[in-house]
C-alpha cells in the first residue's frame, strides 16, 4: 500500500455507527470527496436497476389501466427489455459461482429467472432479478459500510503535512513527507506521519488507535503516531514512517486482510451449503413433478436460497472485529477471534505486560573492590543498543547521572539472557546470573553473594573481561488493574492462570501473590516457555499466551491465540502474534473472550434464523400457499433479520468504553500500585 490509509473511502455519508469522537474530528481531514471504484460501480448498476424498475411498472401499469386500449404483446414489450436488462448481471454473479466451482444463491435465482423467462413470464422474471439485485446491493452497501466504519474507528490521516526545512514551515502533501523529515503539528490537528518528539510538550489522544479515553503526555524522545490528536502543545517530530508503513496504515491493511479470512465454521457454513444446493434443485423438481406447476417450482428455489445463511457468520464477524477495534484490539484473522471464546488457559509474560516494564534502578550492588558509579557506567555502555526494558532504564538512569556513554563496537544481545557489547571500557556482558555462570564460571560464589543483596528485585549483572563487577537492582510496577482482570478470567471459567517468567523466582512469586494467579514459572529461557506452552497444548489446553512481544515471539506463535502487547513494543505487522493490544490494557483479554462467546451466540441465531425461514418458506411454497413474488419478501426477510442481528455486535463494548471514559474523568491521576518490597530487609 504506498497511498496513504482510509481517504480513498472516507468520503462516508454513512455515519451510522461511527465512533462518538468523530464529530471532534472531522474538520481536520481535507479529504477529496472523490468515490472509491467500488462506488462508481455500485451507481452504475443503480442506474440499470431504477431503468429496469421503471420498465417493469411502465409495462404492469400498462396491462392494467389500458389492457383494453394497447395490445398486450406491446405491453409486455417493456418488462421483456427489463427482464433482460436485470438478470445479466445476476447471470454474472453466477457464472462466477460456477466458474469458482460451487453453486449458490446467485445461481438458484438464476435458474429462477430463466424458468420464469421460459414460460414467457417476462414480468415475473423482472420482479424476481430487481429485487434479489437490489438486496444483493443492500448487502454489499452494508458489508462495504462495516468497512467504513472500521475505517472511521481508525481515524483519518491528514492529507497535508507541515514541514520545517531551514527554520521555514512548508506544507507538503502527507506522501511526500520522506523519513527524517521535521514535521511540526500545532494543538488540535492530527499527525500526519509516524515520528518520534524531538522538540515540545504535548499531551496526545491515541484512541484512535488505542481505544484509550485518557490523553497520553509526550516530550522529546517519545514516539509518537500518525492518525492521533495532537491536544495541548506544539510538537515538532522526527518522521520515522509514512503512509502505509505507519502503524495505522498497517492497521487499516491488517483489518482488511483479516476480513477475508474464513473461520473453520465459515468453511463448514460453506461446504453445508454446497450440500444444500442440490438439495433445493431435486425438491423444486420434485415439486414441479408432482403438482406440474412450473411456478411453484420457480417459488421453492427463490425462497431457499441459502443468501441468509452464508452471510450468518462474516456479517457478524465484520461486526465483531469493528467493536474489538474500537478498544484498541486488533485481531488479524477471524479464526482468533473464533478460538478466544474456548480460551480455558491464560499465560501471561510478566515483564511489560503484568508489570508496566518501566524499571527503575532502586540498588546499585558492587562487587567487593568496585565503585557504584564503575558498575553503572559498564552496565550502561553494555546496554546502549538494548532495547530490553531493563537495558532502558538502566541507560537512563546512568545519563541522569551524566555518565557519558562511547556508542559499543560490536554489541549481541542474546534473548531472555542478556547482552555482550565490545566498549571502550572493555568487553562487557550483562544479564541475568545463570547465563553469567556458565560462561565465566569462576564468578560464581561473588555472583552468589551479590544476588543476596538485592533479593525481591530483578537483578542485572555485569561482567567485564571476565571480572564480575556487581548487580543493578531494578524494580517496575504492577499494572493497577491486573488483579481485577485475573479474578474476571476465572469467572469467565479460565481454569488456569499463570505467569511465565525470565526474572527470578522471589520476584516472580511475589507479583503472582499480588495479582493473584494460578501459578508462576520462572526464570524461563524464551525457547522455554514455548516448550511449556506446547506442552499445555498437547494436554489438551487451550492457551491464550499475552506478552510484549520482545523476545516472546515463538511463544505467542505456538499458543491458540497469542496477544501482543502496546503500541511501542514491537513491529505489529511483522508481529508472531495473533492479536495485536494496541494499547496496555489487560482488561482487553476478559473483554475478547466475551465478545468472542457473543459473536458464536449471534452467528447461531443467524443460523437459526436462516434455516427456519427457509424451512417456513419452502413448506408455504411447496403447498402454493406462497406467490413468487411474496417469496422473495421471504428471501428478504431472512437477510434483513441475520443482518440486524450481526449489527448488534457493534455496539458490544460500547457500554464498557463509556464507563472507562467516566472513571477517567473522575480520577485523572489514578496511582498505579506499586510492588511492595517494603518487608525487605535492608542491608545494613
Ligand atoms: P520476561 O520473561 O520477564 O519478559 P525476559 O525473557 O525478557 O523477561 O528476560 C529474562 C531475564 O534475562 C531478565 O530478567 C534479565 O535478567 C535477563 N535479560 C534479558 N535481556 C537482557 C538485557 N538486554 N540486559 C540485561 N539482562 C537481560
Ligand atoms: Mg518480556
Amino acid at each position: 500500500m504506498s497511498t496513504p490509509p482510509t481517504n480513498a473511502s472516507a468520503s462516508g455519508h454513512d455515519h451510522k455507527h461511527t465512533h462518538d469522537h468523530d464529530h471532534k474530528h472531522d474538520h481536520k481531514h481535507d479529504h477529496d470527496g472523490c468515490c472509491t471504484h467500488h462506488e462508481m460501480q455500485t451507481e452504475k448498476y443503480l442506474l440499470i436497476y431504477l431503468l429496469g424498475g421503471v420498465l417493469l411498472i411502465a409495462s404492469f401499469v400498462g396491462r392494467r389501466l389500458m389492457g383494453d386500449q394497447i395490445n398486450t404483446e406491446v405491453a409486455i414489450i417493456p418488462a421483456v427489455i427489463a427482464s433482460i436488462m436485470l438478470a445479466i448481471p445476476l447471470f454474472l454473479a453466477s457464472i462466477k459461482e460456477l466458474r469458482a466451482g460451487y453453486a449458490s444463491s446467485s445461481s438458484l435465482a438464476s435458474l429462477a429467472i430463466i424458468a420464469a423467462m421460459a414460460m414467457g413470464n417476462f414480468d415475473t422474471a423482472g420482479w424476481l432479478a430487481l429485487i434479489l439485485l437490489v438486496v444483493d446491493q443492500i448487502l454489499r452497501r452494508t458489508a462495504f459500510s462495516a468497512q467504513r466504519v472500521i475505517e472511521q474507528l481508525i481515524r483519518l490521516t491528514p492529507n497535508v503535512a507541515r514541514i520545517v526545512r531551514d527554520g521555514a514551515e512548508i506544507d507538503l502533501k502527507a506522501t511526500e513527507v520522506q523519513v527524517g523529515d521535521i514535521v511540526r503539528v500545532r494543538p488540535g490537528e492530527n499527525l500526519p506521519v509516524d515520528g518520534v518528539v524531538i522538540a515540545g510538550r504535548s499531551t496526545v489522544d491515541q484512541a484512535s488507535l488505542t481505544g484509550e479515553a485518557a490523553p497520553h503526555e509526550v516530550q522529546p524522545g517519545e514516539p509518537v503516531y500518525a492518525g492521533t490528536t495532537n491536544l495541548s502543545g506544539s510538537i515538532d517530530l522526527r518522521c520515522t514512517k509514512v503512509g502505509g508503513d505507519t502503524t495505522i496504515g498497517k492497521v487499516s491493511e491488517l483489518i482488511r486482510e483479516a476480513e477475508k479470512t474464513k473461520t473453520p465454521r465459515q468453511l463448514l457454513i460453506e461446504q453445508v451449503s454446497r450440500f444444500y444446493v442440490p438439495v433445493v434443485l431435486s425438491l423444486s423438481f420434485v415439486v414441479w413433478f408432482l403438482t406440474n406447476d412450473v411456478n411453484r417450482a420457480i417459488t421453492v428455489l427463490v425462497v431457499t436460497c441459502p443468501a441468509a445463511l452464508l452471510l450468518s457468520s462474516p456479517t457478524a464477524m465484520v461486526a465483531a472485529f469493528a467493536a474489538a477495534a474500537r478498544l484498541g484490539i486488533l485481531i488479524k484473522e477471524t479464526r482468533y477471534l473464533e478460538a478466544a471464546a474456548d480460551i480455558d488457559t491464560v499465560v501471561m509474560d510478566k515483564t511489560g505486560t503484568i508489570t508496566t516494564g518501566k524499571f527503575v534502578v532502586s540498588r546499585l550492588s558492587p562487587a567487593t573492590g568496585v565503585e557504584g558509579a564503575e558498575l553503572l557506567a559498564a552496565a550502561a555502555n553494555g546496554e546502549q543498543q538494548s532495547n530490553h526494558p531493563l537495558a532502558k532504564s538502566i541507560v537512563n538512569t546512568a545519563r541522569s547521572a551524566r555518565i557519558t556513554l562511547d556508542g559499543s563496537n560490536t554489541f549481541e544481545e542474546v534473548h531472555g539472557r542478556g547482552v555482550k557489547a565490545t566498549t571502550t571500557m572493555g568487553t562487557i556482558h550483562v544479564g541475568r546470573p545463570t547465563w553469567l555462570v556458565e560462561l565465566f564460571p569462576q564468578i560464581k560464589d561473588e555472583i552468589e553473594a551479590v544476588s543476596g543483596r538485592i533479593e525481591g528485585m530483578t537483578g542485572v549483572h555485569v561482567v567485564r573481561d571476565g571480572r564480575y563487577l556487581g548487580a543493578v537492582g531494578l524494580e517496575d510496577k504492577i499494572r493497577s488493574n491486573t488483579k481485577a482482570v485475573v479474578e474476571r478470567l476465572r469467572e469467565l471459567g479460565v481454569r488456569k492462570t499463570s505467569i511465565f517468567t525470565g526474572d527470578r523466582l522471589s520476584v516472580a512469586e511475589r507479583v503472582g501473590r499480588t495479582v493473584g494467579v494460578d501459578s508462576v514459572e520462572a526464570e524461563c529461557l524464551p525457547e522455554e516457555k514455548h516448550e511449556q506452552i506446547k506442552a499445555l497444548t498437547k494436554a489438551g489446553r487451550r492457551v491464550l499466551m499475552v506478552g510484549d512481544g520482545i523476545n516472546d515471539g515463538p511463544s505467542l506463535a505456538s499458543a491458540e491465540v497469542g496477544v501482543a502487547m502496546g503500541l511501542g513494543g514491537s513491529d505489529i505487522a511483522t508481529n508472531s502474534a495473533g492479536v495485536a493490544l494496541m494499547n496496555d490494557d489487560l482488561s482487553r483479554i476478559p473483554f475478547m473472550i466475551e465478545l468472542s462467546r457473543r459473536n458464536r451466540v449471534i452467528i447461531g441465531q443467524n443460523i437459526a434464523i436462516s434455516v427456519v425461514v427457509a424451512i417456513v418458506g419452502l413448506a408455504l411454497a411447496a403447498t402454493g400457499q406462497l406467490e413468487i413474488l411474496s417469496a422473495l419478501i421471504f428471501h428478504f426477510v431472512a437477510d434483513v433479520l441475520v443482518i440486524l442481528n450481526s449489527f448488534r455486535l457493534f455496539r458490544f463494548g460500547e457500554q464498557y468504553q463509556t464507563e472507562e471514559e467516566q472513571a477517567d474523568a473522575a480520577a485523572p491521576a489514578k496511582r498505579q500500585a506499586s510492588l511492595s518490597f517494603g518487608q525487605q530487609p535492608q542491608p545494613a
